[in-house]
């Protein structure tokens, strides 16, 4: 049936139902809770036929068989963090945007999901069950796992603890850096801050992830040379090498001061405009460059005749906002497309480090509506770097740090709303419940009287305001990150080494691996066309053949003459 057709007997169906409903009796309560009837609006008719099921999975294994071991080495290599990105966030993310276009939802699948091959990571850090985003971001960044709240550096650095940051044999590299040093051009694109802790882990070392600004760093830290992440972005390396560098966090670089040029005030103490201090590094390295802070400044270097050699977009003074409650920032997609037209002008290739920052925050907040809006942003972002890449030399690897608490629960019917209540049952306390809730945070369950809050009588959640807080179960100020595994999707060179499961570090070791970079000598990485006793390549052992003949046609003919 067509995407249209499909539509209107949807619309066709609900109207049915709603009239149905008008006379029909309410929904039976089940004794037990497996005695659930469902209640779906609608079915697509063609699913009620065994032979539709049949002929679905041919078609999939065909295409498995159809796959051929893509073995090219990986030119360019994109990697995808949708931070706080749980496995029951995709599939209440593709629900959602399935029923945004009037689809019944579940079936629907986001970009990545189409991607060939999947595995699943452990994200546990050193010391801990349940980690944050700097350990984890220094595990599928620098292939080393550490400790929670540290970045860029191994497990043998406290939190906090200035001086062993500053000891040069706990510092480990990122896979930026590994890419740089191949001769690649890199860069990092995110809707955080550019200095929270994912993507810090591109290039700094920090044994505390809050040491955004000068102004975060204890005094007695500053006094023994100890740098703040802004500070290591834009005056070290790799960070001011990145070819380009967007996301949130303006405040972070420029001074505490008010005037016409900083209207909204920084947070530094040092006197520094790390923006300014950006500008110069690129005058005295001779390139082409250009700082941005909004959307159309964005768009006329984009469609400019000629990429400056550099980029950085602060896009916002604190993280940039909500994709749904923005105004003149770019969307993700938008900078994926501005990042990938300014890195694959290296003949070499590229390394960029992309991050749906906010799913994580939205989550944190209980904000359920506005994560799965974040999550269905970044997956148009890995669509637009898939349609704007080759498979032949892009691998294209998405995942998450971390999951989160949210879940997806109770027998709602097929098609029912994903960010309602559950249509089949009440609770035990004859009172409903939602479908997506939480196992802590803000969002209340429990009222003042002691009795479960009925959402069906709070407007915000009968409106799907964006601000209407999931219920959680364990009261904090916070909703908690999730412990679960995370799904690791790949297409491109060696996607196939992505499948199973593995520890969350192993990541970039198989991009760098695909990719010849971090010191790699394997054997795919050496030219094709090697020296004529090289033993190893095809066309070399034809060679060899060769030249036995000759030698023993040459001894022959010598004989006889
Ligand atoms: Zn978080």
């Amino acid at each position: 049936m067509s995407r249209v057709a499909r539509q209107v007997s949807v619309i066709a169906a609900l109207a049915f139902t709603s009239l149905v409903h008008a006379e029909d009796v309410a929904t039976p309560k089940p004794k037990k809770v497996l005695d659930t009837i469902m209640n779906p609006a609608y079915i697509p008719g063609e699913e009620k036929h065994a032979s539709y099921w049949r002929t679905s999975v041919a078609a999939t294994i065909q295409e498995k068989l159809n796959q051929k071991l893509n073995t090219n080495k990986a030119k360019n290599g994109i990697f995808f963090i949708g931070d706080g990105m749980s496995l029951a966030t995709i599939m209440a993310a593709r629900t959602f945007a399935g029923q945004l276009e009037r689809e019944v939802g579940e079936d629907n699948t986001l970009s990545f999901e189409k991607f060939p091959v999947s595995g699943l990571a452990r994200t546990y850090c050193l010391d801990a069950q349940v980690p944050d985003s700097a350990c984890t971001a220094t595990s599928y960044l620098t292939r080393v796992k550490t400790k929670y709240g540290t970045i860029g550096l191994d497990g043998n650095v406290t939190r906090g603890a200035c001086s062993s940051q500053l000891h040069q044999g706990n510092l480990v590299s990122s896979i930026g850096q590994w890419a740089l040093d191949a001769g690649l051009d890199a860069g990092l694109v995110t809707t955080t801050r550019v200095t929270h802790a994912s993507p810090a882990g591109m290039y700094a070392h920090s044994s505390e992830r809050n040491w955004e600004a000068d102004s975060d760093v204890p005094q007695e830290c500053l006094d023994l040379g100890c740098k703040d992440i802004a500070y290591q972005l834009v005056k070290e390396k790799p960070g001011n090498m990145y070819k380009v560098i967007m996301g949130g966090g303006r405040r972070e670089f420029t001074p505490n001061i008010t005037n016409a040029q900083f209207k909204s005030g920084g947070k530094r103490l040092d006197n520094l405009d790390l923006t300014e201090a950006w500008h110069a590094d690129k005058m005295e390295k001779n390139a082409t460059h250009q700082y941005v802070t909004d959307r159309n400044e964005l768009m006329k270097v984009f469609n400019a005749e000629e990429l400056p050699e550099y980029l950085l977009g602060l896009f916002n003074d604190d993280h940039m906002a909500y994709h749904l409650q923005a105004r003149d920032q770019p969307t993700l997609e938008e900078m994926v497309e501005v990042a990938i037209k300014m890195l694959s002008r290296n003949p070499k290739g590229y390394f960029l480090f992309v991050e749906g920052g906010r799913i994580d925050h939205a989550h944190h907040d209980s904000l359920a509506h506005l994560a799965l809006d974040e999550t269905v942003e970044y997956a148009k972002a890995v669509e637009k770097a898939k349609s704007l890449t080759s498979r032949e030399d892009t691998l294209i690897v998405v995942s998450s740090d971390h999951a989160h608490t949210m879940t997806v629960a109770g027998y709602p019917s097929r098609g029912n709303d994903i960010l309602g209540t559950v249509d089949t049952a009440l609770g035990s306390d004859d009172i409903p419940y939602t479908t997506i809730s939480y196992a802590n945070g803000k969002g209340q369950s429990v009222g003042a009287d002691g009795k479960r809050i009925d959402v069906t009588k709070s407007q915000s959640f009968l409106t799907r305001s964006l601000d209407y807080e999931y219920p959680g179960m364990v009261p904090m100020d916070s909703e908690t990150h999730g412990g679960g595994d995370v799904a690791v999707y790949a297409l491109g060179p060696w996607q196939h080494l992505f499948t199973a499961s593995y520890e969350q570090n192993v990541v970039p070791h198989l991009i760098a691996y695909a990719m010849c970079i971090g010191n790699e000598k394997d054997e795919h990485c050496k030219p094709k066309s090697g020296g004529f006793w090289s033993p190893n390549s095809s066309s070399n052992k034809a060679s060899s053949f060769s030249f036995i003949c000759v030698a023993v046609i040459v001894s022959y003919l010598r004989r006889l003459l």
